[in-house]
């Protein structure tokens, strides 16, 4: 069964190009969360403003218990080349992961619910800064939800491979958490041709990349996902080939689903890197940087979101796999129970998928985010009051 709530959708399609025609990068969404406030207030919502910058919150009061649905709003600095009457009007950044659409979907669903509250408050929470600029720890930090108890929080993020009108809503892991490791290796620089008169650190740099993979593939159960990648790399001159550089500094990326798997990553990295070092007799300054937890959707939470699902699409998928990106929204989940949704957006028009410059929210997806933030609002209040 499919349910598309009335609403606006002209108007809705217009704002998200719109907001597509506008980006912004995290914490500058000034523009962007000037609209979302204005909207929620014309909607009778209750609105504040200001919360870890220019996050926005609209709560919709109703009945006992709260559930928080949150959108992000920021965009990406890189140029877009889609060539859409509605590409970004601003150089060097883009909407390349939807979050337009995704601001729209929830506004949709505030228009929707505004009219016919739900026998529960709901809170629009409305986030910056999601893309590596730290937007939802913000918010957290700025109490977050001390100010808006919920006793759920759902997030959503748009699809491509799956078609519009279809959902992804599983169980357990969904996007892996997303940390970065520096590592300096620090020798003594000398003659290209007198390595003996120095400590060089570049050999000790091709044990360490050569072996940096038996991390994942030695220490960390193979049932268990993990990924290390090095991703860049630092040493020298090209101009002085006769020069043996005092330091190397390399640094990547670390991903994993479980607690356990990240801990093991931190150390094993390290480990690694340390052995590597005192082998030719260098000193290795490694550092291990937690930026994103693993987003782990919770049972509760993920049967709620899987019947709203079932209520507003036509077709839901339960064995959708997980995706080694990450999503901030595990802060939010790490404080009350939470679940995390894909939406279709269609297939990846001329192989443009998150993050490539010709990428762009589906408008044909808009109608079926607003209805399943709707069925996800009024179940949550018939969960309450059964
Ligand atoms: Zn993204
Ligand atoms: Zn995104």
């Amino acid at each position: 069964m499919t349910l598309h709530p009335d609403f606006d959708l002209p108007g809705l399609t217009a704002l998200r190009r719109d907001l597509h025609a506008h980006p912004e990068l995290g914490f500058e969404e000034h523009r962007t969360s000037a609209i979302v406030a204005d909207r929620l207030r014309a909607l009778g919502l209750e609105v504040t403003t200001g919360i870890a910058g220019t996050g926005v919150v609209g709560t919709l009061r109703g009945g006992n218990g709260a559930i928080g649905l949150r959108a992000d709003m920021d965009a990406l600095a890189m140029p877009e080349t889609s060539g859409k009457p509605w590409a970004s009007t601003v150089p060097g950044q883009m909407h390349a992961c939807g979050h337009d659409g995704h601001t729209c979907m929830l506004l949709g669903a505030a228009e929707v619910l505004a009219r016919v509250p739900p026998a529960i408050t709901v809170h629009f929470i409305f986030q910056p800064a999601e893309e590596g600029r730290g937007g939802a720890r913000a918010m957290v930090d700025d109490g977050l939800f001390a100010r808006f108890p919920c006793d759920m929080v759902f997030g959503l993020h748009n699809m491509p491979g799956l078609e519009p009108g279809e959902m992804a809503v599983v169980e357990g892991p969904q996007l892996a958490s997303s940390d970065s490791w520096t590592l300096t290796l620090t020798g003594t620089g000398t003659h290209g041709a007198k390595p003996h008169l120095g400590r060089d650190p570049i050999p000790a740099a091709g044990m360490f990349l050569g072996a940096l993979q038996t991390v994942t593939g030695r220490i960390v159960d193979p049932l268990q996902p993990a990924v290390v990648s090095a991703c860049s790399l630092r040493a020298g001159d090209p101009k002085a080939l006769n020069v043996i550089p005092d330091m190397v500094q390399i640094g990547g990326t670390a991903r994993a689903y479980t607690p356990q798997v990240r801990d093991q990553l931190e150390q094993g990295i390290g480990q690694l890197a340390q052995g590597c070092a005192q082998a030719q007799g260098l000193r290795a300054d490694y550092n291990f940087i937690r930026r994103i937890p693993p987003v782990v959707n919770e049972r509760s939470a993920t049967r709620m979101a899987l019947g709203a699902a079932r209520a507003a699409v036509a077709q839901v998928r339960t064995d959708f796999p997980p995706s080694t990106a990450g999503d901030d929204f595990a802060f939010f989940a790490n404080e009350v129970p939470g679940a995390y949704v894909w939406l279709g957006n269609g297939p990846a028009r001329d192989g443009a998928l998150h993050h490539n410059t010709g990428y762009d929210f589906n408008d044909d997806a808009l109608p079926h985010g607003v209805a399943f933030w709707v069925a996800l609002a009024r179940q949550a209040a018939t969960a309450k009051a059964g």
